[in-house]
């Protein structure tokens, strides 16, 4: 076969690969940019190193963490940072933010969860907050069963990132200020001052009142409901959600859809 053979077949999915195919060594063979991109792209394969069948593997590890991670947001909406972000938006906790960004603090929340941590609230404000205009700009906010946590990405500073175990909290109030409102969390160490929105600072207020009772009355330890119940019209309509939210990719849904109809 010369290179310039106008048919190949993919060792990996065994269909024809057309023209913008690579060469992998070990053995001799081709593959698709569909599976080459499934793999991880040009820079996770090295050519010169791997076999088909360590494509095959990284494939597989591949679309199994992203359906972990994708059975997680369903599951467990707040254990990821799409399902944070989200979960902010649609209780209007926390404003003058957009998705690229509150989605990059919650992805380091989401990065220093624990092992059995449970996120109960989430929301995004002004850090540090003095006046509407001296402030430490926007953090992710998030109350689990045992801290809050606290997380900036910023392109200069890179990632900030803090927590107070629920035990070490002296107090949580709420102010309504000229411009804005502030929450103030008093720890045994120090006291943050968190600017929102007036409406939205006597919202989590509460909320934060609400969730923290209820962790400590071990209320908020309680089981997820089965989804087994669930059935599979309301799961797909779920990751059609999803799909229409970017949060799955048009394949990651096909293998869902696939899944779910066991075609
Ligand atoms: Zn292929």
């Amino acid at each position: 076969m010369g290179f310039f053979d106008l048919k190949a077949i993919c060792g990996v999915c065994d269909r024809e690969t057309g023209l913008n195919r690579f060469k992998v060594k070990k053995p001799n063979a081709w593959i698709c940019p569909e599976c080459l991109k499934k793999a991880g792209g040009i820079t996770s394969v090295d050519f010169s190193k791997v076999t088909i069948e360590d494509i095959k593997q990284m494939i597989e590890e591949k679309e199994w963490k992203q359906e972990k991670r994708s059975n997680a947001f369903i599951n467990e909406p707040l254990s990821t940072a799409e399902g944070m972000y989200r979960y902010c938006i649609e209780n209007n906790l926390g404003s003058g933010w957009n998705e690229k960004w509150g989605g990059k603090h919650f992805k380091i929340i989401e990065n220093n969860l624990l092992d059995g941590e449970k996120v109960h609230l989430t929301f995004i404000g002004l850090h540090n907050y003095i006046s509407a205009t001296k402030h430490g700009n926007n953090f992710a906010y998030a109350i689990t069963n045992k801290r809050i946590m606290m997380a900036q990405k910023n392109t200069i500073a890179g990632e900030k990132f803090q927590s107070v175990s629920l035990d070490n909290i002296n107090d949580i109030t709420f102010k309504s200020g000229v411009a804005l409102g502030t929450v103030t969390v008093d720890t045994i160490k120090e006291t943050f001052n968190i600017g929102l929105s007036k409406v939205s600072a006597k919202l989590i207020n509460s909320k934060i009142h609400e969730v923290i009772n209820d962790i400590k009355n071990n209320k908020g330890n309680g089981k997820l409901e089965s989804n087994d119940a669930a059935s599979t019209a309301d799961e797909l309509k779920k990751f059609k959600e999803l799909l229409d939210m970017g949060a799955l990719t048009q394949e990651e849904f096909d293998i869902k859809k696939k899944q779910l109809l066991n075609l």
